[in-house]
């Protein structure tokens, strides 16, 4: 069989892809690359990463070879492509020996544009020998952050591919990613050995997104709504953060006349590839699922993404939102967040496994979060600047439509952190949040009574707020360092600053809780 000869790379867009024109940026990367350069590509989720590497591997003789952990996924990626026409083909733990061998045998005949490879099968000596048998036209590294030690996808097999230069010191190397602050950046280059890549960074704003974080008071009846008034009969993605909640969350939904399904690594692998590929196919499923659902999911249409858990990390944040609205139309990016979500998430990190340097750099990865959240500021300015570019208010978020007001919250900080001294001293016992706050409002509880904390001086000093206006104040003060949570227990402890706010040294300028104004959300959505 003849290789086919599928012209220069404006024409196979045209011809095998049916796209008139390239997005922004695509053409310089597949110029760079068919002329046989290194690239390190960093580009949004939904950017458009994938023609990349597609087109130079159709103009570029030989194969091109790309190295994905998404091994789920390259039977439907290696099926679209059959369907254009261009010769794929994948090698990875799902085939059976002589699927195997055929593919290896199709790859040494010269008869493969694109071989998806497992990120395993390239330390196999097995394999680099296959490699060197047929002709490879390009490496791609598809996911390149999974080689970050440090980061939210750290696969150990990507480590290796620092060989491939090693080896293969002629085939050009193009690595793809859509995480990309300038740490994760500098640490891909550097693992990769990326010495004399050019680098590409496409602008990291999805204009049709809009960013909206709310406050956590009632959950699922704040989703329903969200579902109810915005997104009836859309297609969306719900994050929780534990397989419980999952359940519960796509349950809830269900038994309220809503499409969901379930999606997490406790249910079989049977279960999980009929539920993801419902969502795929069907439309307006809603898929309720732990961030195990997602990585390389290519659904155009996702309307909504919303978390009920707070993210670990704005990269994390980023990457779950990025799943919203990949064609381009108006899409929600929705989080509900809390209290309860900063003490769990914090206890977390400082339960971890690891040394003492990867749980500072959660807590720092929480910290940011946490200032986005918190934020009186435009979200989308606060998003891009965390991955190195600077905007303008974007007119499409939370904040720019709705302006927090801001109230000095000294004095209630000044009341938390009192009432927290004092129960410090009963190191015996340990007090949470919601204990702090039921004795500043004055609410004499069974566990209140039994410990005498109507007798503190601070009880009832917070009459003037609510429960919920309490929750918001501990919550931004544990979101600014101001209050920690200690491990373990969750029990609230004064930190280093706190002196600072109770010496009256420190104001504590605070986001007043918004209400929430859905409606008029909705009617400014571009
Ligand atoms: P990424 O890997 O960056 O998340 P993909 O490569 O999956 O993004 O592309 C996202 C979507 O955009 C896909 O449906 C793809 O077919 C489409 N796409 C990519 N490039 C173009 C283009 N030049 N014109 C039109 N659609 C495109
Ligand atoms: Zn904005």
């Amino acid at each position: 069989m003849d290789a086919p000869e599928y012209g220069d790379a404006s024409q196979v867009l045209r011809r095998i892809f049916g796209y008139d024109e390239f997005r922004e940026g695509q053409q310089e990367i597949i110029e760079h690359v068919v002329a046989g350069g290194d690239a390190l590509v960093l580009m949004p989720t939904g950017g458009g990463k994938s023609l990349c590497y597609q087109i130079p591997s159709l103009v570029r003789k030989g194969t091109g070879v790309v190295i994905s952990p998404l091994i789920a996924l390259m039977q439907d990626q290696v099926d679209a492509l059959r369907a254009l026409g261009v010769r794929a083909g994948f090698l990875n733990s799902t085939l059976d020996f002589d699927e195997q061998r055929t593919v290896e045998a199709t790859f040494r005949a010269g008869e493969l544009d694109l071989l998806y490879l497992a990120p395993e099968r390239l330390r196999l000596e097995s394999t680099q020998r296959l490699l060197d048998a047929g002709d490879v036209s390009l490496f791609a590294i598809d996911e390149a952050h999974c080689v970050s030690q440090w980061g939210h996808d750290f696969r150990p097999d990507y480590l290796a591919l620092s060989a491939l230069h090693e080896r293969w010191p002629d085939v050009p190397r193009i690595a793809l990613t859509a995480t990309a602050t300038p740490a994760t950046h500098a640490e891909i280059a550097s693992r990769l050995r990326l010495d004399d890549a050019r680098h590409f960074v496409a602008s990291f704003d999805r204009p049709n997104i809009q960013y909206r974080i709310a406050p956590k008071d009632e959950p699922k009846r704040q989703l329903l709504e969200l579902l109810r008034t915005e997104h009836p009969g859309d297609a969306g993605i719900v994050y929780c953060l534990s397989r419980n909640s999952v359940e519960k969350i796509a349950a809830f939904l269900a038994e309220n006349g809503i499409t969901a399904i379930p999606y997490h690594a406790g249910l079989d692998a049977q279960t999980r590839a009929a539920n993801q590929s419902r969502f795929l196919r069907e439309d307006g499923v809603i898929i309720v699922a732990t961030i195990a659902f997602g990585m390389g999911i290519d659904k155009p249409d996702v309307r909504f993404v919303a978390h009920l858990d707070l993210p670990k990390s704005v990269e994390g944040y980023y990457q779950e939102t990025g799943r919203a609205g990949r064609d381009g139309l108006p899409s929600t990016a929705w989080l509900a967040y809390g209290l309860q979500d900063v003490v769990q998430l914090r206890k977390l990190i400082d339960t971890s496994e690891g040394d003492d340097a990867h749980r500072r750099l959660q807590g720092a990865h929480l910290d940011s979060m946490l200032a986005l959240c918190e934020t009186v500021e435009c979200r989308r300015v606060r998003l891009l600047a965390y991955f190195g570019q600077e905007s303008k208010a974007c007119g499409n978020c939370d904040t720019c439509l709705t302006p927090p007001e801001s109230w000095d919250g000294t004095v209630a900080a000044q009341k938390v952190l009192s009432a927290v001294y004092r129960l410090d001293r009963e190191r015996r016992q340990r007090f949470g949040a919601g204990h702090v706050i039921d004795i500043l409002v004055g609410k004499k509880t069974p566990k209140v009574i039994q410990f005498d904390h109507d007798g503190l001086s601070v009880f009832g000093v917070g009459a003037d707020l609510s429960a919920g206006e309490w929750r918001g104040v501990v919550r931004q003060l544990l979101a600014r360092g101001l209050l920690a949570v200690q491990p373990d227990h969750g029990t609230l402890a004064l930190t280093e600053t706190s002196g600072a706010v109770l010496r009256r040294e420190l104001e504590v300028p605070m986001r007043r809780e918004p209400e929430r104004r859905a409606a008029k959300l909705k009617a400014a959505r571009v």
